[in-house]
C-alpha cells in the first residue's frame, strides 16, 4: 500500500490483518473504508498514529498469534483497536483482561463500530478525498484474484468450532450487492473470484431465498442462482470463479453441470471445496456436522461421473475426542475411495469454548500426531498418482508469481500458477518452465511434464487473448 497516495499530512493508521479468508475481507472493507476517508495506511508501527489489529480466534495457536501482535502494536504504537473473532470472545473482556490499554475491542464483520473507535481516537481528516479509493476498495490480494465473501456467520453448531458464538447465525448478504462486488473487481482487472462464507451451500437460506435483482432480471438468493449469475459474468471477463466451504446438501448436486469444461475464456472452475472433517458416522454425529454422513461417497461418485475434470479439496479433523482406531481406519478407508485431490488435516486441538472439549475420550496428543502424519502419507500417494495421470495433458493455467528454479548455472527463472485444480494458498502449483515473460494474470495453456507429490510442471502451450 503506497501512503504517500493519501493527503499530505492525513493521519495514519497502521493495519495487522491475521486469520482466514473471511478476516481478510473484513480487513480490505476497514481498508477501503480509512482510504475513502482519507486516513493514510502507514507502512509500519513507527509510522503509525493508530494500529488496528484484526484478530483470530479459531485455534490456540491463533489465539497465541492475536495476543502477541496486539501486545506488539501496544509496544510499539500505543494506540490500538482490535477487531476480528477473537475480539469477540465473552464481548471483548477475553481481550481487554490480557491487554487492559487497548483503546476499542469489536467483534468480526465490524467496520462501522472499528471506524467509530477510529474517529473517537484519531480525528478523520477534514477533507477526505473519496476518489484516492479505487472503485474495487482496496483489496489485500494480488491484483489478479480476490475473494469474495457471500454471507456471514453460520446456523450450525459444530462441537469442534466457535465461530457462530463469535460471527453469529448466517446472515447473507444480498445478491446484487454480491454481484455488484464481483462486477467491480472484475472491471478493475481481477482474473479469479473466490467465493466465500461459512457455509456458501446455505446462502440464502436466512431470507429464505427471497427474489433480489440483478441487471432488472429477478435471481433468487440461492447458492445454484447466484453461481450461474457468477460464472456468466465472469465469463463475460474471461475470469475464473472458485468455489469454497460448499457443503455435500443435495441442491450442490445442480450446480456440478454449471462447471465449465473449456477454462480458456473464464467462468466456474470444475473444484470444490468440502470440508467433509471425517467420514465416521459416529465421530461426525458427536462433531454436530451438517449433510448426511452416509451419502457422501455416493455423492463424490456422482459428481465425478457428471464432471470427470471436477477436483476435490477438503479438510480433516484427526483425533477428534473419542475417536477409535477402528474410526481412523474407517477413515483412511474413506480417503482411500474417495480419491481427493487436496486435502487438508489437523490433530484435533481443544478450542477454549467449544463443546466437544466436554466429550469423554480425549485422544493422546502422540496419537493424534501420529495419525495426521499416516493420514497426510495416505493422501500424499493418492496425490502422486492423481497428479502423475496429468502428465501429457495440457492445462489451462492462471499465472500467479515469478521465481527462481535450479541452483548454480541451472538457475533460472520461471513463472508459478495453478491450474483449476489449486486454490491460491492452499493447493499446488504448476511450475511453467519457459514462462519468465508471462505476467502475472496472464491465462496460459501449459503442456505438463512432470509431476510430484503436490505440483505440477510443464512449459507454454498457448497464451489465451483476455476477453474485455
Ligand atoms: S459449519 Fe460448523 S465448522 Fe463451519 S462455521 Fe459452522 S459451526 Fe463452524
Amino acid at each position: 500500500m503506497n501512503p504517500t497516495s493519501a493527503p499530505r499530512g492525513a493521519p495514519r493508521v497502521g493495519f495487522v490483518s491475521l486469520g482466514c479468508p473471511k478476516a481478510l475481507v473484513d480487513s480490505e472493507q476497514i481498508l477501503t473504508q480509512l482510504r475513502a476517508e482519507g486516513y493514510a495506511i502507514a507502512p509500519d508501527y513507527a509510522d503509525a498514529d493508530l494500529v488496528v489489529v484484526n484478530t483470530c480466534g479459531f485455534i490456540d495457536a491463533a489465539v497465541a498469534e492475536s495476543l502477541d501482535a496486539i501486545g506488539e502494536a501496544l509496544a510499539e504504537s500505543g494506540r490500538v483497536v482490535v477487531t476480528g473473532c477473537l475480539g469477540a470472545r465473552d464481548g471483548g473482556g477475553f481481550v481487554r483482561e490480557r491487554h487492559p490499554k487497548v483503546l476499542a475491542v469489536t467483534g468480526p464483520h465490524a467496520t462501522h463500530e472499528v471506524m467509530s473507535a477510529v474517529h473517537a481516537h484519531l480525528p478523520r481528516p477534514h477533507d477526505p478525498f473519496a476518489d484516492l479509493v479505487p472503485p474495487q476498495g482496496v483489496k489485500l490480494t494480488p491484483r489478479h484474484y480476490a475473494y469474495l465473501k457471500i454471507s456471514e456467520g453460520c446456523n450450525h453448531r459444530c462441537t469442534f468450532c466457535i465461530i457462530p458464538s463469535m460471527r453469529g447465525d448466517l446472515v447473507s448478504r444480498p445478491l446484487a450487492e454480491v454481484m455488484a462486488e464481483a462486477e467491480r473487481l472484475l472491471r478493475a482487472g481481477v482474473r479469479e473470484l473466490l467465493v466465500i462464507s461459512q457455509d456458501t451451500s446455505a446462502y440464502g437460506v436466512d431470507v429464505r431465498h427471497r427474489t433480489g435483482f440483478w441487471q432488472g432480471r429477478p435471481v433468487k438468493t440461492r447458492m445454484t442462482a447466484l453461481v450461474r449469475e457468477l460464472d456468466a459474468l465472469a465469463h463475460a471477463h474471461g475470469a475464473w470463479v472458485r468455489l469454497h466451504y460448499v457443503y455435500p446438501y443435495p441442491h450442490v448436486d445442480e450446480v456440478i453441470p454449471l462447471m465449465r469444461d473449456d477454462l480458456a475464456h473464464g467462468g466456474l472452475v470444475p473444484y470444490l471445496d468440502v470440508p467433509f472433517q471425517h467420514a465416521s458416522p459416529r465421530i461426525l454425529r458427536l462433531m454436530k456436522r451438517p449433510a448426511a454422513p452416509e451419502k457422501v461417497l455416493d455423492r463424490v461418485r456422482a459428481w465425478r461421473a457428471s464432471k470427470p475434470q471436477l477436483a476435490l479439496r477438503s479438510t480433516f479433523i484427526v483425533g477428534f475426542p473419542g475417536e477409535t482406531d477402528a474410526e481412523f481406519a474407517e477413515l483412511l478407508d474413506f480417503l482411500a475411495e474417495a480419491q481427493l485431490d487436496r486435502v487438508g488435516c489437523f490433530a484435533y486441538s481443544p478450542v477454549a469454548g467449544a463443546a466437544a472439549n466436554a466429550l469423554p475420550g480425549a485422544v493422546p496428543a502422540d496419537v493424534k500426531e501420529l495419525r495426521r502424519v499416516r493420514f497426510m502419507e495416505a493422501q500424499a500417494r493418492i496425490s502422486a498418482a492423481r497428479l502423475a495421470a496429468r502428465v501429457g495433458t495440457t492445462l489451462d493455467v492462471l499465472v500467479d508469481a515469478h521465481a527462481h528454479a535450479g541452483r548454480g548455472r541451472s538457475k533460472r527463472r520461471i513463472a508459478v500458477g495453478r491450474s483449476h485444480a489449486d486454490a491460491p494458498e492452499i493447493d499446488g502449483v504448476v511450475r511453467i518452465e519457459d514462462g519468465a515473460s508471462l505476467a502475472p494474470g496472464s491465462l496460459v495453456r501449459v503442456r505438463i511434464e512432470a509431476a510430484d507429490d503436490h505440483d505440477l510442471a510443464g512449459r507454454v502451450a498457448g497464451e489465451h487473448e483476455r476477453a474485455s
